[in-house]
């Protein structure tokens, strides 16, 4: 190898970001290849909630990084769930403190991906536009990688952040393992009326009477509020997702005047799978974000572990290249690996459990959710299992070694 960068990413979105961040502030240069152009438009209905963990670390690879994003975000600070017509759980929490970073914070991926680019412009990142990776190798030594049009890339290190359809991650052999969920479900934004502002309130109906009983998410973020409704089995999701057909049930679960304010609809049937292996048989190679996993949005599980991925492949890298042989450089890239492996592990069962209870295919559940409508007029407890189960467990019921997931 003649030269070679010490590291590059492979992929332009907010995982590669934050990895790019993450290098940046350990003081090592970096070139993101991205396959798309620079002024590419990029897809909307992704992420819109961001956990404190995510602000926080955003907030350390970056000082201002993370009260920024925090602050572009609306905080919503009631969350109220309904059976049919009923309520039956109802939260409010108090307004976060100016001082300490929200719990949580609402913004379209598009805008969060904005602030993150002007930030690695201002870091001094270099980005290499239209290089789309074709093919990738790995050797004890270093990665070669070849791009559509026909240039070649040198690094010792590489993170691929390049999405879902991976190429770094099939081209050094590593296959994606779990199941494809059945159900499909609509996701529709919706842009704000600046003269009459949405209610910063999460809403969760299960069977809504209005729409023949499919459960719907309504949540808002800034300029705009998500309406995700559930199909059911049998459902065409190419009729669910038409103008017209959008119109129809988005005016039955916001106020009509919505319907005409979509900016983006899309139909999911949402992966379960986590990548056999974070890193290649030469330890020189680490997939972080999609490329190393996929899960159902419930419980906002993609980028806020995308984050933690990004960090952890950026400290192993740092540490290997200060390694004093091989062996140490090789272990902090498997470690690296192995970490947020389990907790992508985690996460995905996390998930599961969220789909689990929308899908309700078991008896057990179908009966728990009933007797928990039921019982929570009597008391909380029941209206807060309907509350918080469709998003899975919390995260802070986690203990691993870093606390982190
Ligand atoms: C409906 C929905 C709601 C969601 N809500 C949330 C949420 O609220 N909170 C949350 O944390 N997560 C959420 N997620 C998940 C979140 O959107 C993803 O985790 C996140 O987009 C993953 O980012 P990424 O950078 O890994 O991949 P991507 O965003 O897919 O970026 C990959 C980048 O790599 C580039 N690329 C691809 N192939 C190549 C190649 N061969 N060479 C070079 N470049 C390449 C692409 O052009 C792109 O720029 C949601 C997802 C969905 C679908």
């Amino acid at each position: 190898m003649s030269n070679p960068h010490p590291v590059l990413v492979v992929g332009a979105g907010p995982v590669g970001l934050t990895t790019a961040l993450a290098l940046r502030a350990e003081g090592l240069p970096v070139t993101v290849l991205e396959a798309d152009g620079e002024n590419r438009q990029r897809p909307g209905s992704r992420a819109i909630f961001y956990h404190r963990q995510t602000l926080q670390l955003w907030e350390q690879m970056r000082s201002g990084l993370g009260w920024e994003i925090a602050r572009a975000g609306l905080v919503w600070s009631t969350k109220r769930t309904f059976w049919g017509e009923t309520q039956v759980y109802e939260r409010t929490y108090p307004l976060p403190r100016p001082d300490v970073l929200p719990s949580s914070t609402n913004l379209g991926q598009v805008d969060a991906e904005a602030i993150l680019f002007r930030h690695c412009r201002e870091a001094g990142i270099e980005f290499a536009w239209n290089q789309q990776v074709s093919a990738v190798s790995s050797t004890p030594e270093g990665v070669v990688l070849q791009t559509a049009a026909g240039r070649e890339w040198q690094a010792r290190y590489i993170v691929g952040t390049d999405g879902g359809r991976s190429v770094v991650r099939k081209s050094v052999g590593i296959e994606l393992e779990g199941p494809r969920i059945e159900d499909a479900f609509v996701i529709v934004d919706v842009a704000e009326d600046p003269d009459d502002p949405i209610r910063p309130e999460r809403l969760y109906y299960y069977e809504h009477p209005a729409v023949e009983k499919r459960n719907v998410l309504l949540v808002p973020f800034r300029n705009g509020i998500r309406a995700d409704i559930q199909l059911r089995r049998g459902d065409n999701p190419d009729h669910f997702n038409q103008p017209d057909s959008v119109k129809h049930w988005l005016g039955r679960v916001l106020p009509p005047k919505y319907a005409d304010r979509v900016t983006w609809v899309s139909t999911y049937q949402f992966m379960q799978v986590v990548a056999r292996s974070f890193t290649d048989q030469h330890r020189r190679v680490l997939l972080a974000g999609e490329a190393a996993h996929l899960f159902a949005p419930f419980g906002a599980r993609g980028l806020n572990s995308g984050v933690p991925d990004a960090v952890a492949a950026a400290t192993s890298i740092a540490q290997a290249l200060n390694a004093s042989n091989p062996a140490q450089a090789a272990d902090a890239i498997q470690q690296a690996a192995e970490r947020r492996r389990e907790a992508a592990l985690y996460n995905r069962n996390a998930s599961n459990l969220a789909l689990e209870h929308m899908r309700a295919d078991g008896l057990g559940t179908r009966l728990k959710r009933k007797a928990s409508a039921l019982l929570a007029r009597y008391g909380t407890r029941a209206g807060s299992y309907l509350d918080s189960a469709p998003f899975g467990p919390r995260a802070s019921a986690r203990k691993s070694s870093d606390g982190i997931y």
